[in-house]
C-alpha cells in the first residue's frame, strides 16, 4: 500500500518533484530540500539524454549486427561493432560475446528489441514526470519503486491505455539521492522507467551479484536493472558521451 502522504511539491519544466511532509522526514536519513530537487532535476536531464544516447547506440549496433550476418562484402564489415557495447551485452543481457556470424542472428534479435525499449523510456521519460519520494520512511534502503496502486484514477480516465497506464508514479528514495552522483540517480530513474513504461520487472538487481549473474538471456532482456546498466555502464565506459 502506498503510505505517501503529500508534503511539498514543486515544478521546474515538466518535471514535478513531491516530498512528504518534513514532520514525516526520517530523522537519520533526512535530506536537504534545496540539494533533493536540483539533483533529481540533474538526474532526470541526464537521464533523458542517457535514453536517447542508448537508443542511438543500439540503433547502430543493430546495424553492425545485421551486417555480420550477412558476412562480409568486398569491403568486409561497413559497421562495426563497438567493443564497449559487445562486453556490455555479454555483461547485461548475457549473449556469448562476441559477436560472430554464427550467432549474429541473437544480436539483432536482441537490438531490435532494445531498441523499442529505450525508445519508449525515452518517450516516457521527455513527456511530464513526477518524482516522489519513496512510500513509506520505513523502506529506506529502497532507491526507487514504480507504485501500482497509483494507476486506478488513470486506468479509469484512459480504459485503452496499456501497460503505462497500469503503472503509477516513480518513486525514489530522497535521501539517497543526496548520496549519490546526478548520472547514478539517473540510472535509478532508467530502472524506474522500465517498468513504468515497457513494463520491466525486478528478477535480479546487479549488487546480487550471484543472482545477476545467473540471469538468463530471456530474463535478462526484461529486468529493469539489466535495462538501466546497460545504458549506464556503456556511457560509463565511453561507448557514447553525455555532453
Ligand atoms: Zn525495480
Amino acid at each position: 500500500m502506498g503510505g505517501f502522504v503529500l508534503g511539498w511539491e514543486e515544478t521546474i519544466g515538466n518535471v514535478t518533484v513531491i516530498g512528504r511532509p518534513f514532520s514525516q522526514v526520517s530523522a537519520t536519513k533526512g535530506y536537504n530540500k534545496l540539494l533533493v530537487k536540483a539533483r533529481i532535476n540533474d538526474a532526470v536531464t541526464i537521464a533523458r539524454r542517457m535514453a536517447t544516447e542508448t537508443r542511438n547506440l543500439v540503433s547502430k549496433s543493430m546495424t553492425a549486427a545485421i551486417e555480420m550476418r550477412m558476412g562480409p562484402g568486398p569491403h568486409g564489415l561497413v559497421t562495426t561493432l563497438s567493443p564497449t557495447v559487445e562486453a556490455a551485452v555479454a555483461a547485461h543481457f548475457k549473449l556469448p560475446a562476441p559477436m560472430t556470424q554464427a550467432n549474429a542472428d541473437d544480436w539483432t534479435d536482441l537490438f531490435k528489441y532494445l531498441n523499442t525499449v529505450y525508445m519508449m523510456i525515452s518517450q516516457g521519460i521527455n513527456g511530464p514526470l513526477k518524482i516522489v519520494d519513496i512510500p513509506s520512511a520505513d523502506k529506506l534502503d529502497t532507491n526507487g519503486s514504480v507504485s501500482l496502486s497509483d494507476a486506478k484514477a488513470l486506468d479509469t480516465a484512459d480504459p485503452s491505455g496499456l501497460r503505462v497506464a497500469k503503472r503509477g508514479r516513480i518513486h525514489i528514495n530522497f535521501h539517497w539521492v543526496t548520496t549519490r552522483t546526478a548520472q547514478r540517480v539517473a540510472r535509478t530513474v532508467i530502472h524506474e522507467a522500465s517498468h513504468k513504461f515497457v513494463g520491466a520487472r525486478d528478477h535480479a538487481y546487479k549488487p546480487n551479484k550471484p543472482n545477476y549473474a545467473a540471469l538468463t538471456p530471456k530474463l535478462a532482456r526484461t529486468n529493469a536493472d539489466s535495462i538501466a546498466c546497460f545504458a549506464y555502464y556503456t556511457w560509463k565506459n565511453g561507448a557514447y558521451a553525455l555532453d
